[in-house]
């Protein structure tokens, strides 16, 4: 039994470490390919010698600059504003930037586009998507899409995996038990890093679990860190969006789609619960800005995340997409509108150039 043990730890560990040599290697590959101009010049020999491409819909959630005190969720999940005004300007020098509908219609119609094509997006509707995403977008006139959740726009509140991370960062404790999640270990949380990997870890197994249980489990995490959730009520500085800033993006090229309306997990919810928050979202999104909204991205995006009973629901009442994280391009001879894939975008920007030139070639 002890050597069973021992051989799958040693088995994790090995996992780990290939899986570090893979993602240096590429970081190392993608870096020098970028600094030596061969990134930008595949780019300029793909746009002239096809004329035949898929659609890539890039995802982002926060943008953030040396004022942010979020604790870090990895590359794909914030991009600093420095790297992300890097990152654009270098889109629009090889991409075209088109937004959704186009995307969708091309979709629809069966059509394939002539020149590799991107679809800025972003999910949540964190407040840095207007002060410091919008006058970017705005300079270069990108046609972005932003999905809010509709709950959290102009409140305090915050999503819960965002909850987590403010009992981790307010807690007087250096560690904590969770036997529910860790068993009997002992999660330290005293550093920076342990209180960023300890928000992670306990995100990721929150996600696994049911509605409910998952709602129970963060009740706990605050009380056995000796934290006041109500507390979050009282934060003075806003996380989210509120309505005068998701009405000026709108009308300003920005198109609004849903993220739901609590930002719960649906597949993890009761059927009519998760059709309902679907529902709700949709109906308050229509009456605070007055337009139509046509565009669906579910909460956490991974396929089990959502169902297929889910999709023909936002085909019933109206939507026109729905987007995930699947990883992938979106492809009109084998691509569904309402199953649109999506790739987290990376960061810094020789990151980003590497991985979509990669996807090019791999897909053309
Ligand atoms: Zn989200």
């Amino acid at each position: 039994m002890q050597k069973e043990g021992n051989n799958t730890k040693v088995v994790g560990i090995e996992k780990k470490v290939n899986k570090f040599i893979k993602v240096t290697l590429k970081k190392i590959i993608y870096f020098f390919l970028y600094y030596i101009y061969i990134t930008p010049f595949l780019n300029i020999i793909l746009n002239n010698i096809k004329k035949d491409f898929p659609c890539i819909i890039l995802l982002y959630h926060r943008i953030v600059d040396g004022k942010s005190i979020y604790l870090n969720k990895g590359p794909v999940v914030q991009h600093q504003v420095k790297d992300f005004k890097r990152e654009i300007r270098y889109l629009v020098k090889y991409y075209n930037l088109i937004n959704i509908e186009t995307a969708i219609q091309h979709l629809r119609e069966g059509k394939r586009f002539s020149r590799p094509s991107i679809v800025i997006s972003f999910d949540d509707g964190y407040l840095d998507n207007y002060w410091l995403a919008y006058p970017i977008l705005k300079k270069y006139r990108i046609p972005a899409t932003i999905s809010i959740a509709t709950s959290l726009i102009g409140t305090n509140e915050r999503t819960w995996t965002d909850q987590i991370e403010f009992a981790i960062m307010e807690t007087k404790k250096d560690r904590f038990k969770l036997s529910e999640l860790f068993g009997d270990e002992t999660v330290r949380i005293r550093t920076r890093k342990e209180k960023e990997y300890a928000n992670i870890r306990i995100a990721e197994a929150l996600k696994l679990m049911p509605d409910q249980t998952r709602q129970n489990i963060m009740e706990k995490i605050f009380y056995i860190l000796a934290v006041e959730k109500n507390a979050i009520k009282n934060e003075k500085a806003r996380r989210m969006l509120n309505w005068e800033e998701v009405k000026e993006m709108a009308q300003g090229g920005i198109t609004i789609g849903s993220h739901g309306h609590s930002h719960s997990i649906l597949s993890r919810m009761e059927i009519h619960r998760a059709k309902e928050d679907i529902l709700t979202s949709k109906k308050i999104m229509e009456e605070k800005l007055g337009t139509k909204v046509k565009h669906f991205s579910f909460p956490n995006g991974r396929e089990e995340d959502f169902s297929e009973n889910l999709r023909d629901y936002c085909r019933e009442i109206g939507f026109e997409s729905v987007a995930s994280v699947v990883y992938g391009v979106n492809d009109p001879f084998n691509g569904n509108v309402f199953s649109i894939k999506r790739i987290g975008a990376r960061s810094p920007v020789w990151m980003l150039a590497g991985e979509l030139v990669r996807l090019l070639v791999r897909t053309n």
